[in-house]
């Protein structure tokens, strides 16, 4: 997914209003920053933002906060949202690892995690960002009655997903591995590698989780 030689990619993103820099420091004060207290969804490992920005543009009463690791994805995302005046999406260019940093405990209501890089080897297992390593770090500022959505079309992937939410003591509301071809399917908003995959005939696999509290 990463796109090289973006020229300047890193300096635009430095400027650009709707990149936050020092995440950490808005820690629990988001709603600072959207000028409410509407609910906040997140999307970790965003890529080019197709899928966020047309949330943001379909729920103008929801607050959305793309993150990913990349400068030159990133920007095809700032792009996307030129001339976008709904004031209600915002991104951070980091490594989801921290991610625990920069919310406050119950800040967040929604967590997506679309087409997640599958770190195929064991030893990167918990890389994943739906490893329960990762589970671990949503908890800490996942809302009690919050979801983490996550879509694929990588089956291996999925049926780790599947342990992995049993293992970290979640619980699975629901999961289809076909998604387009589901009850699900009414509403689902496509992401890039979810349009570009799906169009190859691969099934799409979704689940939800959550944790009684
Ligand atoms: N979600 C998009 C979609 O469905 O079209 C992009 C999927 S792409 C395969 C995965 C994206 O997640 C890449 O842009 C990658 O840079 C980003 N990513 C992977 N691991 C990440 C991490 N630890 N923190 C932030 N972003 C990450």
């Amino acid at each position: 997914m990463r796109l090289r030689n973006i020229k300047g990619s890193r300096e635009a993103i430095a400027e650009h209003p709707l990149v936050i820099k020092e995440e950490q420091t808005y820690k629990g004060r988001w709603y600072e920053l959207f000028g409410n207290d509407h609910p906040i969804h997140i999307e970790v490992g965003m890529g080019k933002g197709k899928f966020l920005t047309e949330l943001a543009g379909n729920n103008p009463d929801i607050n959305y906060i793309g993150i990913e690791k990349y400068s030159s994805v990133l920007i095809r995302a700032l792009e996307k949202c030129e001339g976008y005046e709904g004031g209600n999406i915002l991104f951070i260019r980091m490594d989801a690892e921290t991610i625990a940093d920069v919310f406050d405990k119950d800040e967040v209501d929604r967590i997506y995690l679309n087409f997640s890089d599958p770190w195929p080897k064991d030893r990167h297992a918990k890389r994943r960002l739906t490893s329960k390593e990762f589970f671990s770090r949503y908890d800490q500022f996942l809302k009690d009655d919050g979801r983490v959505i996550f879509k694929t079309d990588n089956r291996p992937l999925f049926d780790f997903s599947l342990e992995q939410v049993r293992e970290a003591g979640w619980i699975l509301e629901n999961y289809t591995y076909d998604l387009h071809h589901s009850e699900y399917a009414e509403g689902n908003v496509m992401t890039e590698y979810e349009e570009k995959f799906s169009a190859m005939g691969n099934p799409i696999c979704r689940l939800s989780a959550y944790r009684e509290k």
